[in-house]
């Protein structure tokens, strides 16, 4: 089973992508998680993007499209993986589309959670807070938190009626509590 999760930062895209590691033995798939470790591990690539990500920009299509792509052919994900973060452009999800059918890989399921936007700055600044201080994001700061809102509503919330459109978009409130939004996507995975 392959799931692809949409929405905002501070959505619980992470959070849910672990309970489906959990319960369901998924690879939780974060570019998020990917962009920091290669800017914590020095490597061409991490001081490529390190700006980038610091400022709350986007990274490159080209270069996300090449890390997940070689990222999801791997043997750990042929048992599953859940993407987290990726797509975040249109370009990024019609690419993936080319890339895995002619892979014949299938997505089962695209799961968006639906926040309010004016509650996400909130719950970035608690994860922020509740962070301890060598695991605090650069990107967590107030004005780059902003922009990255600002560059979600321009960028990346295209890419849920490119999946509507599709018909494989599930939209969940993603306002309960990360359990009740767990069931909800346990529901939507046994239909
Ligand atoms: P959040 O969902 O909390 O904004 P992520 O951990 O998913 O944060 O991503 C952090 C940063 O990594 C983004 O702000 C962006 O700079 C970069 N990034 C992650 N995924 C992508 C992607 N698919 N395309 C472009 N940039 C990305």
């Amino acid at each position: 089973m392959n799931i692809i999760l949409l929405g905002p930062p501070g959505a619980g895209k992470g959070t849910q992508a672990k309970h489906l590691t959990n319960t369901f033995g998924l690879k939780q798939l974060s570019t998020g998680d990917m962009l920091r470790a290669a800017i914590e591990g020095g490597s061409n690539l991490g001081k490529q993007v390190q700006l980038i990500v610091d400022a709350g920009d986007l990274v490159p299509d080209n270069i996300m499209i090449e890390m997940i792509t070689t990222r999801i052919t791997r043997a750990d994900c042929a048992g599953g993986f859940i993407l987290d973060g990726f797509p975040r452009t249109v370009l990024q999800a019609e690419t993936l589309h080319e890339v895995l059918s002619l892979k014949k890989i299938k997505i089962d399921h695209v799961i968006a959670l639906d926040v309010k936007l004016d509650s996400l700055l909130g719950r970035i600044r608690n994860r922020a807070l509740e962070a301890p201080e060598d695991q605090r994001r650069q990107d967590d700061d107030e004005k780059t938190l902003k922009h990255r809102l600002s560059v979600y509503k321009e960028q990346t919330a295209p890419v849920l009626p490119y999946y509507e459109k599709l018909g494989v978009l599930k939209t969940l409130d993603g306002m309960l509590t990360p359990d009740e939004v767990s069931k909800k996507i346990n529901e939507v995975l046994a239909e």
